[in-house]
């Protein structure tokens, strides 16, 4: 490359920093920036990248947060489940965020009192409705916001299971106290002379390089998990973080051996910024092959998600691919029927890409990320 051309190159990527400043925010916490400053693999996550300002993607691949039902903070779209989100606001900012146009772009919303009240309602109204997730931003963020939407979902019966997802364990341990640990505890409940009334609250922590695992993380963790309640590791699949199964595996193991349940592998997703982020769907696949040969404990349940939910994808998954505009897309028949999806989402048509088999079932196409190396900016 000759000096002319590394100049320009190099101009290129300082305008595409600039636009990406511009566009969203970047927040590491104290204790994340410790890690990130002896990390790569952590540093790629939070760190802003000029390949954020290549334009690509969708700006709410899955929105989260939305006025359904029109209760801000309220999302349906599966006939078990409702999702809360109180408060979209966290303690850093991931860049390969799915929501990172709301996070990253600074929205920090809250539900008022009244949202809260509304959403409650209309979960205690339909007794289909056994699982609450509570997400964010993080809602470890307002711990008394977070105890005040327990309280009530607490008075719900048919509601037997609350998630807490969170990435705070990792961004603020300090914060993680034995009272929080405390509190979450009183809402997991097993009641000996009737199993079907046990009442269940687990956590979903996101972590996704090993390098996360601090001792400060680990006894963060351990104050939940001492008190009886399950924490489940979720990980995003990013490319020349985690890409690799001995990485994979080494976080995983990290998991295991400190009480974290695996959980699911997420192919990460096409939000507006994240091109140098995504992987193949394939390539993820190929991972958690490897990891089969391992014990069976070890293999995550591996997704990609569209606006339509979960797409889960199995070690022997042959994937159908199709190309739309130029690009390669996943097509996929879903175990979702059309008809209960505009029912409990409160939409009127299905998203775009998305479309009704003769049976009813809807088929989803996902934009396949790719294994090559990103063009050089710099
Ligand atoms: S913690 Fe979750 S919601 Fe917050 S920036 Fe990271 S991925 Fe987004």
């Amino acid at each position: 490359m000759s000096r002319m051309t590394e100049t320009i190159v190099s101009e290129r990527a300082r305008e595409m920093q600039k636009q990406v400043m511009q566009k969203f925010r970047s927040k590491i916490s104290p204790s994340l920036a410790k890690i990130v400053k002896q990390s790569q693999g952590v540093a790629k996550q939070f760190v802003p990248s000029p390949y954020e300002a290549l334009e690509y993607g969708t700006e709410k691949p899955f929105e989260e947060g939305k006025n359904n039902k029109g209760i801000y903070g309220l999302e349906r779209i599966y006939e078990d489940r409702a999702v809360l989100t109180p408060y979209f606001e966290c303690s850093a900012y991931c860049r390969y965020c799915f929501k990172k146009t709301r996070t990253l772009a600074g929205e920090a919303k809250r539900m008022s009192d009244e949202n809260i009240a509304d959403a409650i309602n209309y979960i205690s109204n339909d007794d289909r409705i056994k699982t609450v997730l509570i997400t964010g931003g993080d809602p470890f963020l307002d711990v008394t916001l977070l105890h005040k939407v327990l309280q009530q979902i607490k008075e719900i019966d048919h509601v037997r299971n609350i998630r807490v997802g969170t990435r705070n364990i990792l961004f603020a341990p300090e914060n993680i106290t034995d009272e929080t640990a405390e509190m979450l505890s009183e809402f997991n409940e097993i009641n000996y002379e009737n199993p079907r009334l046990s009442r269940n609250l687990s956590i979903g922590l996101s972590l996704n390089h090993p390098d996360e695992l601090t001792p400060e993380v680990i006894r963060a963790a351990q104050k939940i998990i001492s008190r009886g309640i399950t924490i489940r590791g979720q990980i995003v699949l990013m490319k020349d973080i985690n890409d690799n199964t001995k990485t994979m595996r080494e976080l995983i193991e990290l998991f295991l051996c400190n009480g974290i349940v695996p959980y699911y592998l997420f192919h990460c997703m096409a939000v507006v910024g994240a091109k140098h982020f995504r992987t193949s769907v394939q390539k993820g696949i190929d991972i958690i092959r490897e990891l089969s040969a391992f014990s069976g404990s070890i293999a995550p349940h591996y997704v990609y998600v569209t606006p339509i939910g979960k797409h889960r994808v199995g070690t022997n998954s042959q994937l159908d691919y199709v190309e739309i505009d130029g690009q390669r897309y996943i097509r996929s028949t879903t175990p979702y029927k059309a008809a209960d999806f505009l029912h409990f989402s409160d939409n009127t048509m299905l998203p775009p890409l998305h479309e009704i088999n003769e049976n009813g079932y809807i088929v989803s196409h996902y934009l396949d990320g790719d294994d090559n190396p990103m063009e050089a900016l710099i």
